[in-house]
């Protein structure tokens, strides 16, 4: 065991591999992003709009509906950030509670909850109209403990969910977890209907189509290097040109480089790796997950798994604090699940894959605008919701000046940190202990 990674299960496991088996994700086989041919780049524009995952696209559209010329940038093709790279589980709220939020931010606290919540219905919504080839699903949420210490956490937030929140939730005990999913290793979990699921990479073609079809203009492939704030507006420095612009957002989340300085002392890049099986097959699908429901566990280095339509298990995790190699990840992962489903057991594996979320030091996200420049990212590891709806809150406030309560919120700095996470191997050893309690 490294001092940056979990225990792992006993014994080594290399995974099977299918013949096959790629290092992309499984979602990229089955979707079809628009071609965009290389333009030039226009000498200005309203708006500029830096990354274009689902934070940029969003908000792009958004802007574009108002009539306004707006363009978007992104250092490689679409879907290459982590919206074509994550598993597609949806859920409302952010990583902090409701009464927390209002306790510690007020009314900007609890704007931000509110906002979690009509993100998870803004991708139903969206997802019908603009990528009803997605799959959207509202499958719901299996948390399961992974110590029995761990039981108590749940149950109060159960309640919590259920008496304030209004979620349809319920706490199943160890022998009840089986009509749900005959895994290995839990104690028991909380099953809300706070959960849906979707085909990540077409959910993104999808807000990619609408944004051009509202006239915004996509130049994937072109890097922003810096951004000159003045008063009547930016210049933004790219690889192929540079373009005035009125306004400027920032959407660049967990792949945020020094073209942001500002936003890359804020946001940590922390590595996720995901693995998809073959098929399992109607039976074998329907034995791991009968309700196809979006499933992770209680751990800081937590799993998460879910059936890809095709009958795939899609688990990810994060295998570890520092960078690892997606081999090794993935020969983690396959032991990890198969400690959880043993019946798995010589499953091949056709894809694993790694991508960047986006960490804050407040574990929230966030809308804010500052020297003229407007951000919108940190959603720690729930951004498919939470990406679109905030990119197109910017989008709203940017076109049209609607500033959101939740905007007001501080984005903290993170201490002693300019792009290098020196710390991570400290936090990754201190969550392992936790992890063991
Ligand atoms: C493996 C994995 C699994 C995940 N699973 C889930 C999940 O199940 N559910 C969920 O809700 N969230 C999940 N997430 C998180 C979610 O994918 C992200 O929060 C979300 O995609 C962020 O979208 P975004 O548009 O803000 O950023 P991204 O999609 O990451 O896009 C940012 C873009 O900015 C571009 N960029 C950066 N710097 C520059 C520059 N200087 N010039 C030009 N372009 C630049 C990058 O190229 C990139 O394309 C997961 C993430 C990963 C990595």
């Amino acid at each position: 065991m490294s001092l940056w990674s979990p225990p792992g299960p006993p014994g080594k496991r290399v995974a099977p591999l299918a013949e096959d088996y790629r290092e992309t994700p499984l979602w990229w086989d089955d979707t079809s992003f628009p071609v965009i041919a290389e333009s030039p780049l226009p000498a200005s524009a309203d708006v500029v709009v830096i990354g274009a995952g689902f934070t940029g696209l969003a908000a792009a559209a958004r802007i574009a509906s108002h009539g306004k010329h707006v363009i978007v940038l992104d250092t490689g093709a679409l879907g290459e950030g982590a919206s074509g790279r994550n598993a597609g589980m949806i859920h409302a709220g952010v990583r902090r509670d409701v009464a927390f939020l209002e306790r510690k931010h007020g009314a900007a606290g609890r704007a931000l909850h509110d906002a979690s919540v009509e993100a998870y219905a803004f991708v139903a919504r969206t997802a019908a109209t603009a990528a009803p080839d997605a799959m959207y699903s509202q499958s719901g949420w299996l948390h399961l403990a992974h110590r029995a210490s761990r039981m108590k956490g749940l149950r109060k937030d159960e309640a919590e969910r259920r008496q304030r929140l209004g979620e349809g939730t319920v706490m199943l005990e160890e022998d009840a977890l089986e009509s749900e999913t005959p895994c290995r290793g839990f104690h028991g979990g909380m099953l809300t209907d706070n959960g849906a699921s979707i085909h990540p990479a077409r959910y993104l073609a999808g807000l990619a189509r609408l944004s051009l079809a509202n006239g915004a203009a996509l130049h994937p492939h072109t890097h922003v290097t810096s951004i000159v704030t003045a008063d009547a507006g930016s210049l933004v420095h790219t690889s192929r040109g540079d373009i005035t612009a009125g306004d400027v957002l920032v959407a660049t989340n967990g792949y945020t480089d020094a073209a942001a300085p500002w936003a890359r002392r804020r946001v940590i890049p922390i590595g996720s790796y995901i693995i998809a099986t073959e098929p399992l097959g109607d039976v074998r699908a329907a034995d791991v997950s009968p309700q196809r429901r979006m499933m992770s566990d209680t751990r800081n280095f937590l799993h998460y798994w879910r059936l890809a339509p095709d009958g795939r298990l899609v688990f990810g995790g994060r295998t570890s604090f520092a960078p690892v190699s997606v081999q090794t990840a993935r020969d983690r992962l396959y032991a990890a699940m198969i400690g959880m489903y043993p019946q798995l057991a010589g499953v091949r594996i056709s894809h694993a894959w790694t991508g960047n979320v986006g960490f804050t030091l407040d574990q929230l996200p966030h809308l804010t605008r500052t020297n003229g420049v407007t951000y919108a990212m940190g959603y720690c590891g729930s951004g498919v919701a939470l990406g679109s709806y905030m990119g197109t809150l910017a989008g709203e406030w940017i076109a049209r000046g609607a500033q959101p309560a939740f905007s007001e919120l501080r984005f903290p700095r993170i201490p002693f940190y300019r792009g290098h996470p020196w710390f991570l191997p400290i936090v990754g050893v201190y969550y392992s202990l936790v992890d063991g309690l």
